[in-house]
């Protein structure tokens, strides 16, 4: 059945294949299989500590898996800066994804304007000029261009974190790693770092998020995975996951979000 699976095969724009990490004699992942297709929102829910953050580390090399591999648009990733060929070297993987972190990882002595041109003007080696339009263009887009020359100490939490996601953005990624980016946040904030994010569904980015935010998760994603002790132990649509799930962990983890 080739000719069916070689469209999918090709649309597919991330992919975990077996990622086994271990910290030490303690064994984190233990073999994660997850394809994200081109347009696609992945959510990935569990309880603390089943290895979500570890995993979507994983997912760009951040964490070097121990076993597995990562590939992206069919080539397989090898941690070294480069690589040519069927290969693809780190540099390359992140300038094509994204990723955004729970403490926002901002340059505190910088501008929002500053922190959103350094990856085109360092890492991609753009014009200052045609970097700033570029990242006007995604300051306005997460509401912060009045804020373009504040430094990050001026911001609140929520507009310290679009921020961050104006900086992933200004990457022109292909794919965006969400890693709860809302749980550091006081709740009145959460909604307009989400509105951000549903945004960015809508206009089709695949992402893959990391969240507490069940109902967000279930809103704005196109698939659910469960991930519970190193493994995901079940994954499906948002509906079936949240409100007809199989597995007895995750029918006792949505249980705590009633
Ligand atoms: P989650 O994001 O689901 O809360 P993590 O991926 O952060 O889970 O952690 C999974 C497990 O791996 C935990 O037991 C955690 O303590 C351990 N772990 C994560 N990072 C490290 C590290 N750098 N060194 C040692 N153990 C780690
Ligand atoms: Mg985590």
């Amino acid at each position: 059945m080739t000719s069916v699976t070689a469209p999918a095969a090709r649309d597919t724009v991330l992919a975990a294949r077996g990622i086994v990490k271990r910290f030490g004699a303690l064994t984190v992942l233990h073999g994660i299989d997850l394809s994200l297709t081109s347009g696609e929102v992945v959510a990935i829910i569990g309880p603390s500590g089943s290895g979500k953050s570890t995993f979507i580390r994983c997912m760009n090399m951040l964490e070097v898996p121990d076993a597995g591999e990562i590939s992206f648009r069919g080539r397989r990733v090898v941690p070294r800066f480069r690589a040519a060929g069927e290969t693809l070297g780190l540099g390359e993987l992140r300038r094509h994804v994204g990723m955004v972190f729970q403490h926002f990882n901002l340059f505190p002595h910088m501008s929002v304007l500053e922190n959103v041109i350094e990856g085109p003007v360092t890492v991609q080696r753009k014009p200052r000029a045609e970097a700033v339009d570029i990242a006007m263009d995604y300051i306005a887009k997460v509401g912060l261009a009045e804020k373009r020359d504040a430094r990050p100490d001026q911001l609140s939490g929520g507009q310290k974190q679009r921020v961050a996601i104006a900086r992933a953005l200004a990457m022109q990624p292909d794919a965006l790693l969400l890693d709860e980016i809302t749980s550091a946040l006081d709740p009145e904030l959460v909604g307009e770092v989400l509105g951000v994010v549903r945004n960015l569904a809508e206009q089709g980015m695949t992402m893959v998020l990391v969240t507490h935010e069940i109902s967000f998760a279930a809103d704005v994603s196109d698939r659910v995975v469960f991930m519970e002790a190193g493994r995901i132990a079940e994954e499906g649509s948002p509906d079936r996951i949240l409100h007809n799930p199989d597995n007895e962990r995750l029918k006792t983890f949505l249980a705590r979000f009633h």
